[in-house]
């Protein structure tokens, strides 16, 4: 994607853990940070577009199942029957039968609703961890890529960025040989996942804004073997890896039970875990896991909103910031959709478990709880999508948004306290204005939606 070289003029813009004020921002005809200067004159002012708020980073949403956007809202009733519990599986059981009916017409509408939202929530770029691959009988479409390119699809029509991440899945469980009957539609092999970036690279070569990596499901849905030979393939690539890791406590006694050790354990033993690669949930941890995550470079993908709604466990962000780890934020299941309310659920969850208050604050080191969490969430975004997405800084790829100032959040608030009341001051303002690689995106409604949900579930 082409455009033509800009120049923008903000009163204020989110740079570097701080705020900085009169910034003159170039954007260069390939998407990117051009020129970044603060403190511009009045003269140097004269001809950039004056943009009218508080300017902050697009974020990465480094974690999202977009179908399971059809679902949010209709998973809130208990289960019913003898004995019945709800947790995590019970959820899966119901999502499965959201994941058994959606056509590639529905998961374009589906996505291109949730993408609009998620560019409205401040997002500008999505790894959409994908395993949706084959048709609703469980038969692989003509062409392997076929619900990929919906999301594809989704991401062109709506301007949001795409890293997509076609997922190995092929078995049910560390003992099973295969999938059940209701996995159908997730049946891969390393060669298919191969077969599904070569369909979407060749149809978005020059589109600067999608990109590709590769998902393992987990350890408990791949043989050693095949992840082995995908890893190999992502390594060759030099793509992204993206990896479900101990989210439920009964995956990690699975693992335990399986191989002797944890999942996280097991993964850096076994596997040449680089910077490239990407350990979705890892809520259940020990000090010990984390600091290798830490020490291979790896980054962690924390899903505050998605892991309190699933009943997962609190994420150990005091264990993980003692030794300056990485990590970035999805909103994977889409039971919220901005990151400002995803960072304060971090927080709220850290503050509720401990009985302190600013707790990323504390551990991180910056001053403000709402810096401490963005940059620190910021800092992933690189390691989940493999691309220059690192915020306001030359080189960087030009992805912002424009605080509303009006919204009632932020009335009276002094310019240094934005960010802070972004977070922490709900219902959180609204971005005016987002902007991903230079270029200003819509955020409509997608009309398809509500007709898909109408089919999906009724009235
Ligand atoms: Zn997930």
């Amino acid at each position: 994607m082409k455009s033509e070289a800009q120049q923008f003029f903000a009163p204020q813009a989110w740079m570097q853990g701080a705020w900085a004020y009169d910034v003159l921002l170039g954007v260069g005809a390939d998407g990117c940070w051009s020129e970044v200067q603060t403190h511009a004159t009045v003269q140097q002012q004269a001809g950039a577009t004056r943009l009218g708020g508080p300017v902050l980073p697009g974020v990465v949403n480094a974690h999202s199942h977009a179908f399971q956007r059809a679902i949010t809202g209709l998973t809130e009733r208990r289960s019913s029957g003898a004995g019945a519990s709800d947790d995590f599986w019970s959820w899966r059981d119901r999502m499965y039968s959201a994941a058994n009916r959606i056509t590639p017409d529905q998961l374009e509408a589906i996505a291109s609703q949730l993408y609009a939202e998620l560019l409205a929530g401040g997002y500008t770029q999505v790894c959409e961890f994908h395993y949706l691959h084959n048709g609703l009988d469980g038969a692989p479409y003509a062409n392997a890529a076929e619900m990929s390119l919906a999301l594809v699809r989704a991401a062109q029509r709506t301007g949001m960025g795409l890293t997509l991440l076609p997922t190995l899945y092929m078995r049910s469980g560390f003992t099973a040989n295969g999938l059940r009957e209701d996995q159908r539609r997730f049946v891969s092999t390393p060669e298919s996942i191969g077969r599904v970036i070569e369909a979407v690279q060749a149809q978005t070569q020059g589109d600067t804004r999608i990109n590709v990596g590769v998902a393992i499901h987990s350890l408990r849905a791949v043989s050693p073997q095949a992840l082995m030979e995908l890893a190999a393939y992502a390594k060759q690539g030099g793509l992204p890896v993206h990896i479900h890791i101990a989210e439920q406590t009964q995956e990690v006694d699975d693992c335990l039970a399986q191989t002797g050790q944890r999942p996280i354990e097991w993964l850096l033993n076994h596997v040449e875990v680089d910077a490239r690669w990407n350990l979705v949930h890892a809520t259940h941890t020990t000090p010990h896991e984390l600091a290798g995550v830490q020490a291979r470079g790896a980054s962690i993908v924390i899903c505050p909103a998605t892991e309190a709604n699933l009943g997962d466990g609190v994420f150990d962000l005091p264990g993980y910031a003692a030794v300056r780890g990485t990590w970035s934020i999805g909103s994977d299941s889409h039971v919220t959709r901005r990151w400002s309310e995803e960072l304060r659920l971090l927080e709220y969850s850290q503050r509720l478990t401990q009985r302190k208050r600013n707790v990323a604050a504390q551990t991180l080191g910056p001053l403000s709880s709402a810096a401490a969490l963005l940059d620190a969430a910021m800092a992933g975004g690189h390691n989940a999508t493999g691309l220059a997405l690192g915020g306001i800084a030359l080189g960087q790829r030009a992805d912002f948004c424009v605080l509303d100032t009006l919204a009632p959040s932020l009335l009276g608030v002094p310019a240094d306290h934005m960010l802070d009341a972004l977070v922490f001051s709900s219902p959180d303002a609204r971005f005016a204005a987002v902007y991903v690689a230079g270029q200003p995106v819509q955020m409509l409604s997608d009309p398809g939606f509500v007709t898909a949900m109408h089919a999906l579930w009724g009235r």
